[in-house]
C-alpha cells in the first residue's frame, strides 16, 4: 500500500480507484478489520475507528446497542481532515466501546491479525492497526484511553500514536474514560503519522479540555538528526518476554550508536498502575455509558415499563462492557469511594510526578509497549490476565503524556515486536524526532 506522504500527491480518480481497491481486499480478506465502507466524498481515504461520529454514516462503538444509530454531526476530528484534504473512507472494527485489548468483545466478530490470522489484532483499536498492516487502509484513526492505538499498532507492525491529553478534540469521540481518551494515527510510517497528527490537532472551543497551547506543525520541524536523552527504566522491563527484553537491549545500543543519550530511570509505583487505571477507567465509563438506556441513542428493547425498558436495553451491552459497569458502580458506591475512588486519583498523581522527575533529564523515555507479542486468539480466559497486558500503556494515559509505538523487529514466528517512545506533556516534536531516528537505525 502506498504511504500517506505519497497519497497526498495522487489525483481524486486515483484516490477512487484506490478506495475500491481496499475495499475489495477487505471483503476478500478474512481478517474482519472494516465493519463498513462509507465513504465521505473527496481527498486522502482515511479508515475511522467505529467510535467516531461521522454526519450521516452508522457510528456504533461495535455494540449492539447503538444499532440503527446514525451520527448527526461530524466530530472535529472529521472537520480537521476535511479541512487538510483528508476524507473519512470505512468504519474500523474495535472491542465494544473500546474496552479490550483483543478485539475480541466486537459486536462484529473477532479481527485477526495479518501477520497470523489465528492470533488477535491487538485492541482496541484492532480493526485501524489490522487494516493498515494488511495493506487495507493507507492511514487510520484509533483512540487510545489505556493504550488502544499503541497496542494494536505494535501487535500489527505499524506506527501507532497517542497525542498528549488535550491536543486533540474528543469532540465527537464516544467517551469511554473521559479523562484518559485521545484519538490518533495508525500509520505505516513515523512520518505519516506526523503528517495525520498535524492534521488532527486543533484547539477546539466545543470540547472544555482542549487545550490552547500554540500549535506548530511536527512535519515541517521533523529532524531525526536531534540528540535526544531517552531514559530506559531498567525496573519495568523484567516482566515482559525474553524476546521483548532483548529486542528493548538491541534498540538500546541502536540508539547509542546514533548518538542519543541513554540514561537509566526507576519507578517505583508502577505495581499499582493497572489497579489504579481500571478503578479510574471503569469509574468514568459508568458514568459515561448511563446515557445509553434506549431511549436517546440506537436500539430500543421494549418492556412493560420504563424500568423494563431500560433493563432490557442494557441487556444488549456485551459481558465486559457489563463487567466495567459493575466494577465502575462499586468504585463509586458510598461506602466504597473512599478506599478505591479517591485512593485512586491520589495515586494517579503519584504516577505523574515519577514521570516529570524523570523528565527532568529525560527527554524521552524508551519503554515496552505490551509484555508479548500478539496473543493466539481466545488465549485469555480470566479478564485480569487481558488487563495485565497493558501494563505498559495505561500509566502514560493516567498521566495525560504522549507516546508513540514504533516496530523494532519480530519474533521467531514472524510476529511483530514494538517498543513505545513517551514524551513531556506537549513536547510532541521530541517525540517524533526520536521516532524518525529509531526508526531509521532499526532499518539500518
Ligand atoms: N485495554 C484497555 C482497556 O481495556 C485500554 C483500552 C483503550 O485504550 N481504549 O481499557
Amino acid at each position: 500500500m502506498i504511504t500517506l506522504k505519497e497519497a497526498l500527491t495522487k489525483s481524486q480518480e486515483e484516490l477512487d480507484a484506490l478506495k475500491v481497491e481496499m475495499e475489495a481486499k477487505a471483503r476478500k480478506s478474512g481478517l474482519n478489520a472494516y465493519v463498513g465502507f462509507e465513504s465521505a466524498g473527496e481527498g486522502v481515504p482515511i479508515l475511522i475507528k467505529d467510535n467516531i461520529q461521522v454526519k450521516d454514516w452508522a457510528v456504533t462503538s461495535g455494540s449492539e446497542i447503538l444499532q440503527g444509530y446514525v451520527a448527526p454531526y461530524n466530530a472535529t476530528v472529521i472537520e480537521n481532515l476535511k479541512a487538510k484534504g483528508f476524507s473519512a473512507f470505512g468504519r474500523a472494527n474495535m472491542d465494544e466501546f473500546a474496552m479490550g485489548s483483543t478485539t475480541e468483545s466486537s459486536f462484529y466478530g473477532v479481527t485477526r491479525n495479518p501477520h497470523g490470522e489465528d492470533r488477535v489484532p491487538g485492541g482496541s483499536s484492532g480493526g485501524s492497526a489490522a487494516a493498515v498492516a494488511g495493506g487495507m487502509a493507507i492511514a487510520a484513526l484509533g483512540s487510545d484511553t489505556g493504550g488502544s492505538i499503541r497496542q494494536p499498532a505494535a501487535y500489527c507492525g505499524c506506527v501507532g500514536m497517542k497525542p498528549t491529553y488535550g491536543r486533540v478534540s474528543r469532540f465527537g469521540l464516544a467517551s469511554y474514560a473521559s479523562s484518559l481518551d485521545q484519538i490518533g494515527p495508525i500509520t505505516q510510517t513515523v512520518e505519516d503519522a506526523a503528517i495525520l497528527y498535524d492534521a488532527l490537532v486543533s484547539h477546539d472551543e466545543k470540547d472544555s479540555t482542549s487545550s490552547d497551547l500554540p500549535i506548530e506543525s511536527i512535519v515541517d520541524n521533523l529532524n531525526a538528526d536531534r540528540k535526544l536523552t531517552i531514559a530506559v527504566i531498567d525496573n519495568y522491563v523484567a516482566e515482559a518476554s525474553e524476546d521483548i527484553q532483548n529486542a528493548y537491549a538491541d534498540t538500546i545500543k541502536a540508539l547509542k550508536k546514533a548518538g542519543h543519550t541513554i540514561i537509566h530511570g526507576n519507578m517505583a509505583n508502577t505495581k499499582y498502575d493497572i489497579a489504579t487505571y481500571y478503578i479510574v477507567a471503569t469509574a468514568e465509563a459508568t458514568t459515561n455509558l448511563a446515557r445509553y438506556d434506549g431511549i436517546r441513542y440506537g436500539n430500543r428493547q421494549e418492556g412493560g415499563n420504563l424500568a423494563e425498558t431500560f433493563t432490557n436495553t442494557r441487556d444488549l451491552f456485551g459481558d465486559e462492557v457489563k463487567r466495567r459497569i459493575l466494577l465502575g458502580n462499586f468504585v463509586l458506591s458510598s461506602g466504597y469511594y473512599d478506599a478505591y475512588y479517591l485512593k485512586a486519583q491520589k495515586v494517579r498523581h503519584l504516577i505523574r510526578d515519577e514521570f516529570n522527575e524523570i523528565f527532568e533529564e529525560a527527554d524521552l523515555i524508551l519503554s515496552p509497549v505490551a509484555p508479548t507479542v500478539a496473543p493466539k486468539i481466545g488465549s485469555f480466559h480470566d479478564p485480569l490476565e487481558m488487563y495485565k497486558s497493558d501494563m505498559y500503556t495505561i500509566a502514560i494515559n493516567l498521566a495525560g503524556l504522549p507516546a508513540i509505538s514504533v516496530p523494532v523487529g519480530k519474533d521467531g514466528d514472524g510476529m511483530p515486536i514494538g517498543l513505545q517512545l513517551i514524551g513531556k506533556a506537549f513536547d510532541e516534536q521530541a517525540l517524533f524526532d526520536g521516532a524518525l531516528s529509531l526508526e531509521q537505525v532499526i532499518n539500518l
